[in-house]
């Protein structure tokens, strides 16, 4: 016997029904009943998808985030919101989400949203609960039991999905700078009587999701595992205590000694804990293992995942369930979608759907031997070897530069304090010189243009000639305005890392490969899939073209090798810093090329760096080791005159300046308007040498900044950094802005910047 369950399956939808749905009942173009029904409908459909599992997840659907829905379930609701008399609880669910409900700026009842932050190092973003001393908690469980009984009516065997107690608390911020974990006995009540409703309910199992588990805990937080766990025993229903996303290292024993009924570990990422795990774990409790890897889009090698399964198999016999390593949310849900992508290719990726195939027909396998499933192990063999062996994967010639890297391709000719001195006296720009981060607005008509010229409506020769067009105006919008250092726009991008990642080899898009980044918002990572090099510039033609316009300084505008690798899926068949140095080599080519093209600025982008932290401290060093590496490959092959700008749009620094430093660009531009100048302490602190661009306002708002908000901001930044050393930009690149909000908040940043120059 062996039991197949699922840790939750993407929400979306195949052809992103859910997205859709959710933006129509905003702008008030469907009722709420119609969203429901959606909604309801989807669920559904993934149930259908589901139901060869022997038990089914409900409770991971969620209409925008599953930690709000938590919120909700828990009546932890913010004050300005639960206030609100006039709307419904979905009304406002979405308040919470992202300020507003339906419709309704007009109304001037919006309320400031949720914070969002990061699901620990995936790109799903969660909306982060909200605590204060005297929060309360009280259970409202009808969403979740009414889910339980639309499932129950096609499934016998289902099972709830929650977050757990611990990892809420965790997940969550107090507004008041009271401790969390005070919080916790209300909140065990609350969790006592919910397992109880659903006990009443007619379940069984619960998944309790614990990710926390995988993180470095104090003694204060193993504690309140413990007490937490140990208290909620007198419920009368089986739980499964589900770890995620890593390795329980010392929180270990502690996972296995809880007064639970089952266990799940990532048998992916803590392949190794696997035999401590079976040792420690008392003979009565289930131990579920995800052994088909949920946050890559590669099949599973079933044969060699037999051979460590069935020994452990043989040990646990029926306390053996399997699932995926993670929720499924992660990954896109069908393959089967995929029109286009070369069919090689096709053959060695699974979605949600296909890796769900794959936990079945391991199951199978344990149960009736290999030969039950014989075709279907030979058929996942040919797959796996055509990767191992495709001449598309591998390339000698790229493994070969990689080996050849040395540290000297990563260090500057001269010191900055030297370099500086050339550059100054070549661009002779002001004190406190202004520029952007890149994209200029990406009107409707930029958009239909590459449209069309994807679909093949529009000739090649046109489309150039249309962005030409856009780039010579952007060129003269920045001229007129009076920007220092100049950029060509970005129109020809639709994002930063598709754009490069569809002119190298190694790179695969898929068509409908949508995974939900947060709410309505999806991201279509790229597959890396081989051996990443360039064949011929990427940027350059354009770039020279905008240089061509001006006199001024045209900064050429590339993205980082780190962003491209964490934004992407990446390949399993060798390292992520691997892939890293692959791509470092593609993009230093290009630095280069512009270099030899007469540009004379360049922008290398990691907007992702911070991003791709381990989620335990101890293996940060490692990362950024690399991380770091790889980006001085990239941008440090240029001569002394060539002045390198990075761009991060993120505030957080302090534990990472060292590694930020070493990157050695001329200049770093970053977003730090909503910090209030405070977070240039991390840099003053430092005494960080090369000179900063703190961004003077959030592109995020439409809001115009004033010149004395800018002013105000920039003489803060001088009471950090000296003044020779800072430049004045925005916080990001201003591609979602219109023209008409970009002109006036550029012209007073300008007028602000030329006031510092005279009087600071
Ligand atoms: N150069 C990019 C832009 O301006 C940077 C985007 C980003 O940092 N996310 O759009
Ligand atoms: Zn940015």
């Amino acid at each position: 016997m062996v039991t197949t369950h699922n840790l939750g399956f993407p929400r979306i939808g195949r052809n992103r029904e859910l997205k859709f749905a959710l933006e129509k009942y905003w702008k008030g173009d469907i009722s709420e009943q119609a969203l429901l029904d959606i909604a309801a409908d989807l669920r559904l459909q993934h149930w259908r998808d589901q139901s060869k599992l022997d038990w089914i997840p409900v409770g991971d659907f969620s209409l925008y985030d599953h930690v709000l829905d938590m919120s909700f379930l828990l009546g932890n609701i913010p004050a300005r919101v639960s206030t609100l008399s006039t709307s419904s609880t979905i009304d406002k669910y979405f308040r919470v989400a992202r300020g507003r409900s339906a419709n309704d700026i007009a109304a001037q009842s919006c309320v400031h949203a949720g914070e969002m932050t990061k699901w620990f190092d995936t790109n799903y973003h969660y909306i982060v609960p909200e605590f204060e001393r005297n929060t309360k908690f009280s259970l409202n469980a009808n969403h979740l039991l009414e889910k339980i009984q639309q499932a129950q009516q096609t499934h016998s065997q289902v099972k709830p999905v929650i977050l757990g107690p611990v990892s809420y608390l965790w997940l969550g911020k107090s507004k008041d700078s009271s401790d969390k974990l005070d919080l916790l006995e209300d909140l065990l009540s609350v969790y006592a009587q919910l397992l109880d409703q659903l006990k009443n309910a007619g379940i069984q199992w619960i998944q309790i999701d614990e990710p926390v588990l995988v993180m470095e805990l104090s003694q204060e937080w193993k504690y309140a595992v413990r007490k937490t766990y140990y208290q909620l025993q007198a419920t009368p229903v089986n739980l499964m205590l589900t770890t995620y996303f890593g390795q329980l290292q010392d929180n270990l024993q502690l996972a296995c000694e809880l007064p639970v009924q089952g266990l799940h570990l990532d048998a992916v990422t803590a392949h190794d804990e696997i035999d401590k795990v079976i040792d420690w774990l008392p003979g009565h409790k289930i131990l579920s293992l995800g052994v088909v890897n949920g946050r890559n889009v590669w099949k599973t090698d079933l044969t060699e995942t037999l051979n460590w399964l069935e020994p452990v198999h043989a040990r646990l016999e029926e306390r053996l369930w399997l699932a995926p390593s993670c929720s499924l949310l992660h990954v896109p849900v069908d393959l089967n979608s995929e029109q286009k992508i070369d069919a090689d290719i096709q053959s060695w990726l699974a979605f949600a759907v296909q890796k769900l195939n794959e936990i079945e027909v391991l199951a199978k396998a344990l149960k009736h031997g290999r030969e039950s499933i014989a075709e279907i192990l030979l058929e996942n063999r040919v797959a796996i070897a055509s990767r191992k062996q495709s001449k598309r994967v591998h390339h000698v010639d790229i493994k070969t530069r990689v080996l050849e890297i040395n540290e000297a391709m990563g260090v500057r000719q001269s010191p900055y304090h030297q370099r500086s001195i050339i550059q100054r006296k070549q661009f002779r720009l002001p004190l406190f010189p202004t520029t952007t981060i890149g994209s200029f607005p990406q009107t409707q008509e930029i958009r239909q243009t590459r449209h069309n010229f994807r679909v093949g409506k529009l000739p090649e020769a046109e489309y150039r000639q249309a962005m030409r067009k856009e780039i010579e105006f952007c060129v003269h919008e920045q001229e007129a305005l009076g920007l220092d250092v100049l950029v060509h726009g970005e129109p020809e991008r639709n994002d930063m890392v598709e754009y490069f990642g569809e002119q190298l080899a190694g790179f695969a898009f898929t068509q409908f490969g949508w995974v939900q980044s947060y709410g309505s918002r999806c991201v279509k990572p790229p597959i890396i899939y081989g051996d990443v090099s360039h064949s011929q510039a990427m940027t350059t033609e354009w770039i020279q073209y905008a240089q061509s316009l001006t006199s001024k300084p045209m900064k050429g505008m590339l993205t980082g090798p780190v962003t491209m690798l964490n934004w992407s899926f990446v390949r399993d068949d060798q390292s992520r810093e691997q892939t890293c140095m692959q791509l470092a080599l593609a993009i230093r080519d290009e630095v280069l090329a512009l270099e030899k093209a007469g540009i004379k600025i360049i922008q290398i982008d990691e907007a992702a760096m911070r991003e791709g932290l381990p989620l335990r401290k101890s293996q940060w060093n490692d990362y950024l080791n690399w991380a770091i590496h790889a980006f001085r490959i990239t941008a440090n092959g240029v001569k002394d005159e060539t002045q390198i700008h990075t761009h991060m749009c993120y505030s957080e620094f302090n534990d990472i300046m060292s590694a930020i430093a070493r990157m050695d660009a001329d200049v770093i531009t970053i977003e730090t308007s909503r910090s209030d100048m405070e977070l240039l302490d991390a840099f003053d602190q430092f005494r960080y040498p090369n000179e900063i661009g703190p961004g003077v306002y959030d592109i995020h708002s439409p809001n115009i900044p004033s010149v004395d908000s800018i002013i105000e901001l920039m003489e803060k930044a001088s009471q950090r950094i000296p003044v020779e050393r800072l430049w004045v930009n925005p916080d990001c690149g201003l591609k979602t802005r219109t023209w008409e909000e970009v002109k006036p908040a550029l012209c007073n940043m300008i007028a602000a910047s030329r006031y510092l120059a005279r009087h600071l």
